[in-house]
């Protein structure tokens, strides 16, 4: 006990925890605020079908609108959100703003939305949904649910059941940032979903490294021979793609295609005649 308060007492006095403590305080509040005022902008990355260069829908990538300091990236202030809870309204807030967006676009272009493990665990999402999917008129079907493995670990029953009711309602759930969590075999066996998403930590290395293309097709033949999709993240290079159409990748998504775009550039975007000759010779 000595020892530990001994330790909660020089923690304490840490310049450098008190900093960066301080820092977070700031963070939560400012957060708070943005919430609040809806200083939130949700970009929209294509994720495109390596067979046919067509688009079969958008992920939507959340940023903060800092009035001092610009475009903050998620990375930057979800780990604040899930610690403090306000993750819940503010994934809520990305979910009904994604689903409202898609309904401006064609009607076979689905949105991939990020829900983060906490708001998995700690509210209802699937009345969530049922309520983004009633107000915004979008159908069940062109919503994807993305997931990751920190999602499914603590409550095995409730997080199937979650899992099942979606499904059951005709929204679709993604497995990402697939291959670098745990237990993912076994998650695999227990979990209704559909698609893998295959980690850019994968798809970086998979012209160089022989091990990241061993990996990658491993989960793509895991995935068909389960009946998943997957999707490829952070696919920059034509050699990329090419790689992966080889090794029968359904979808791709990345800066070879594009970066994250507003919602105003989407119908831009849609309007580009051929798709094919971006994903050989690169958007840039
Ligand atoms: P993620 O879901 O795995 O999203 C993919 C990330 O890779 C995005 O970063 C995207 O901009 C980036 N990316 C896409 N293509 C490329 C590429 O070719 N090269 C490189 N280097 N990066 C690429 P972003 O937007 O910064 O988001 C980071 C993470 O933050 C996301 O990873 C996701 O886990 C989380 N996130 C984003 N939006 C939300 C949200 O609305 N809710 C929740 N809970 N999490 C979110
Ligand atoms: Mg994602
Ligand atoms: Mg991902
Ligand atoms: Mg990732």
């Amino acid at each position: 006990a000595a020892k530990a308060a001994g330790r909660n007492t020089s923690r304490f006095f840490d310049p450098v925890l008190e900093e960066s403590a301080n820092t977070r305080v700031r963070l939560q509040q400012e957060l708070g605020v943005a919430l609040a005022k809806e200083q939130f902008e949700v970009m929209y990355q294509p994720q495109v079908n390596v067979r046919t260069g067509q688009v079969s829908g958008f992920e939507a990538l959340v940023r903060w609108q800092h009035a001092e300091r610009g475009l903050i990236s998620p990375g930057d202030f979800i780990p604040v959100a899930e610690e403090t809870g306000q993750i819940v309204p503010l994934g809520t807030w990305v979910l009904r703003q994604s689903c409202m967006e898609a309904t401006r676009w064609p009607a076979h272009l689905k949105v991939a939305v990020n829900l983060s493990a906490v708001q998995f665990r700690s509210t209802s999402v699937v009345d969530l949904v049922e309520q983004a999917l009633a107000d915004s008129g979008l159908p069940a079907s062109r919503l994807e649910l993305e997931i990751t493995e920190s999602a499914l670990i603590d409550d095995h029953d409730g997080a199937q059941a979650t899992l099942m009711a979606l499904r059951e309602r005709g929204v679709r759930v993604a497995l990402d940032d697939f291959g670098t969590g745990y237990s993912s075999l076994a998650y695999l066996r227990r979990f209704s979903m559909d698609k893998l998403k295959i980690d850019g930590m994968f798809v970086r290395h998979l012209a160089t490294d022989m091990d990241a293309q061993a990996v990658v097709t491993a989960i793509i033949s895991l995935a068909k021979a389960l009946r998943l999709t997957t999707t490829a993240e952070c696919v920059e290079t034509a050699e990329q793609l090419e790689l992966l159409r080889a090794l029968g990748c359904d979808d791709i998504q990345g800066y070879l295609m594009a970066r994250p775009l507003h919602a105003g550039q989407v119908p831009e975007f849609l309007g580009r005649e051929n798709l094919m000759s971006v994903m050989h010779h690169g958007a840039r």
